[in-house]
């Protein structure tokens, strides 16, 4: 089954117009939330994320938030989702192509679910990355679904044998890809400010969360490629990754090139915040 608007109707039921503007404009948003034990793992908070996104893109939303979520936890149990992601988007709806706004407008909402295990063998050994210009537009605090930006440095990080881009706009980290960069220098942990040049993920901010309980030192902050090389630790944060160490950045090595103690320490927590959420 899929989510449709506010039904649940078989997959093969739905079909997106040819005139649809998130397929030809890319005018839409959308979320990516996981599923632990059956549950799904921070909920509101993407709901509101997504709430955010539309209203920054003046997409008036005509559903009731708390029918929505409840819509998306009967497509879990409907599909006996047990690990997984919901994938969920939203676009401006059908209109005649044209870049200005249609009149009215109905948008067209769309959540199905994929089985997806966790990234286990990341997670225990870390992953190689490599730094990449972030050609993306100024906006990258909306979850839009224009990821060409994305879609390119990921394909190149792939094809160097890497698991993830890490952009670099005037010489400052800003993400990844699909993922937020934290580096760890003298106990402290470093990421990039929430402002209009990143996604302010969910999962970054379950990590701060997790910091603060933990004790450990944070600053919200930009750092440069060099500081990124120079880094005791480095890891990436997000939905699908969770908090997965970095041991490579380009041709350098990370620390001593294998996960460290604040990151293996964040990632417990985080373990932690699943148990505590979805009782795995
Ligand atoms: N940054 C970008 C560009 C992303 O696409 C994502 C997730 O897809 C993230 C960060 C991580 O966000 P979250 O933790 O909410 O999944």
């Amino acid at each position: 089954m899929i989510l449709w608007n506010d039904r649940l109707i078989p997959r093969n039921e739905a079909s997106v117009d040819i005139e649809d503007r998130g397929y030809q404009f890319g005018d839409g948003i959308y979320e990516v939330i996981r599923v632990y034990g059956g549950k799904a793992f921070y909920l509101t908070e993407h709901l509101n994320r997504l709430e955010k996104s539309a209203r920054e893109i003046r997409l008036p939303l005509p559903w009731d938030f708390g029918l929505l979520a409840e819509r998306i936890n009967q497509l879990v149990d409907a599909n006996r989702l047990v690990e997984g992601t919901i994938y969920l988007q939203v676009t401006r709806g059908r209109a005649p192509r044209n870049h200005a706004f249609p009149e009215k407008t109905e948008p067209v909402l769309v959540a199905y679910t994929t089985e997806v295990p966790r990234p286990e063998a990341m997670l225990k050994e870390g992953i190689r990355t490599c730094t990449h210009r972030d050609i993306r537009w100024l906006r990258c605090d909306i979850k839009s679904l224009n990821l060409l930006g994305a879609v390119l440095a990921k394909q190149e990080a792939v094809e160097k044998g890497c698991k993830e881009a890490i952009l670099v706009r005037d010489g400052t980290v800003t993400e990844g890809s699909s993922s937020n960069v934290f580096i760890v220098r003298d106990g402290t942990l470093y990421t990039h400010p929430a402002n209009n040049l990143i996604l302010h993920g969910i999962t970054r901010s379950i990590v701060l969360k997790c910091a603060g309980d933990e004790g450990i030192p944070v600053k919200e902050e930009t750092f440069s490629v060099d500081d990124l090389y120079a880094a005791d630790e480095a890891f990436i944060t997000g939905t699908m990754v969770e908090v997965c160490p970095v041991i490579r950045v380009d041709d350098r090595k990370i620390g001593d090139g294998v996960p460290g103690p604040v990151t293996r320490r964040l990632q417990k927590a985080f373990d932690g915040q699943i148990a505590h959420q979805c009782g795995q």
